[in-house]
């Protein structure tokens, strides 16, 4: 028998909303009754600056304690001095209310930072102090809960860091391979023994927006990145629209993952050769193997040729991992793609119209904000970059990253499926040192089918 419909099921309440809270008294704007939601309880809102204190932060200054903390928890006194929108650790934020919302976890935890401190040292440079190098993280996240600790107790709030440094061993199936076969060497160092283990420094990055920052690189205004902000998001965040006084954003999404092989001081030294990868998420081929696409193979690629660059006297190597799933447009709509390619004859000509046609663009991951994250590192000069993405070539060589050598996923680790992304994306303006196939010999590129 087939379910009853959700619209046969469920009734919905209603509830009345007040005219205009602008009307309202001074002391009704401060506190709102929820008894209509059946809360019992009043809480503060903070989509009026009266009564608000925040905290004082200055992107771009001259120094960390000039510049401040980023404060954005209702912790304590959080409500009235936070200083930014949103909430911390991305979409985890939910995660994290439903913990207090179901008394599991105080809602005044008062985090315990010992030991925690960064496993090594990233070096300080000119980007982490001006307004337009790093808009979309802070560069003082790893150090906000020791920076601030003074500003933390005197005003009472939650300081949280959003950044994270440490250091781990990589166990993959694909290095180990690369060590059987020759192709890497064990150096009792970088690749540790004979299994292919790899030493690796890693650096967890969550999103901090300075938005003026960010509408610059858009190439809007302040006033049109809040409104689609607010809009988009169903008016998650009013204070994206009441709140012109607070600049900083910690959105809702995912962030990025640096893995650094060998020496992370050399990273920010150009007399040093650097080997890149800057990947963006896609589940079901990096860790599922999925055979559809170029991802694994071409993360595989760039960490063995990353740490061969760092196996090098003067090289380094590194790749960055951004949460940007299914080009940004999310694994749902990825997968919707996949269906119409497959049903609808998948030929490497229709690879894109076939995520226009859901998505309405082929790309959402705008690379314009991904060099942030460089230029928080301090790299000038990327010796071999593993990217045949022109979006991420352009995004860089934009800010002044000199490129010199871009280095294509060889061939023979390309799986037969994914020949239809790949020569679509070369045909589009991806890098290659192959032929490019035009659109009339696109439509013989095809993919396998279900039958
Ligand atoms: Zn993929």
């Amino acid at each position: 028998m087939a379910p009853p419909s959700a619209a046969a099921t469920i009734s919905l309440p209603t509830v009345s909303v007040p005219a205009c809270l602008h009307d309202c008294t001074a002391s009704n704007r401060s506190s709102i009754s929820s008894k209509r939601s059946g809360i019992d309880s009043s809480f503060p809102i903070t989509t009026y600056e009266e009564g608000s204190d925040p905290i004082p932060l200055n992107w771009g200054a001259s120094t960390a304690q000039e510049r401040g903390p980023v404060v954005c928890s209702w912790q304590k006194s959080g409500l009235k001095t936070h200083n930014a929108i949103g909430a911390h650790a991305g979409g985890y934020s939910i995660y994290h209310a439903l913990a207090v919302g179901s008394n599991q976890l105080n809602k005044d935890h008062k985090a315990d930072y010992t030991n925690s401190e960064p496993q090594f040292q990233i070096k300080e440079n000119p980007s982490w102090f001006n307004l337009k190098d790093i808009v979309s993280m802070d560069p003082f996240g790893h150090l906000s809960p020791y920076l601030y600790s003074g500003i933390s107790e005197e005003k009472n709030v939650e300081i949280r860091p959003t950044i994270a440094v440490t250091k781990a061993t990589l166990k993959l199936i694909e290095l180990k391979e690369a060590v059987a076969e020759g192709r890497l060497v064990v150096d009792g160092k970088i690749v540790t023994n004979d299994q292919g283990d790899v030493s690796v420094s890693k650096v967890a990055v969550e999103p901090v927006w300075y938005l003026p920052g960010v509408a610059e690189k858009f190439g809007i205004s302040e006033d049109e990145l809040r409104k689609a902000l607010f809009e988009d998001t169903n008016g998650m965040y009013p204070e994206l629209i009441t709140r012109p006084d607070l600049k900083t954003f910690l959105p809702p999404i995912g962030g990025l993952t640096v893995y650094i092989f060998g020496n992370p001081d050399y990273i920010s030294d150009p007399s040093k050769k650097l080997a890149l990868r800057v990947h963006d998420e896609c589940n079901g081929s990096d860790v599922f193997g999925s055979d559809i696409c170029t991802c694994r193979p071409y993360l595989m690629f760039g960490i063995e040729e990353a740490v061969k660059q760092a196996q090098t006297p003067d090289g380094v190597g590194m790749v960055i991992y951004f949460r940007k799933e299914g080009r940004a447009l999310g694994e749902v709509t990825k997968y919707l793609v996949y269906n119409a390619r497959k049903r609808g004859g998948d030929t490497a000509d229709e690879y894109f119209h076939r995520t226009e046609c859901i998505a309405g663009v082929r790309d959402m991951r705008f690379q314009q904000l991904m060099p942030d994250v460089l230029k928080w590192l301090g790299v000038t000069k990327i010796n071999r970059m593993l990217s045949m993405s022109n979006m991420k070539h352009d995004a860089i060589v934009d800010q002044g990253i000199v490129i010199e050598n871009r280095i294509p996923i060889p061939e023979d680790m390309i799986p037969e499926d994914s020949r239809v992304e790949i020569d679509a994306k070369v045909n589009s303006g991806y890098f290659t040192t192959g032929s490019i196939k035009q659109m009339d010999e696109l439509k013989n590129v095809k993919g396998r089918t279900w039958d």
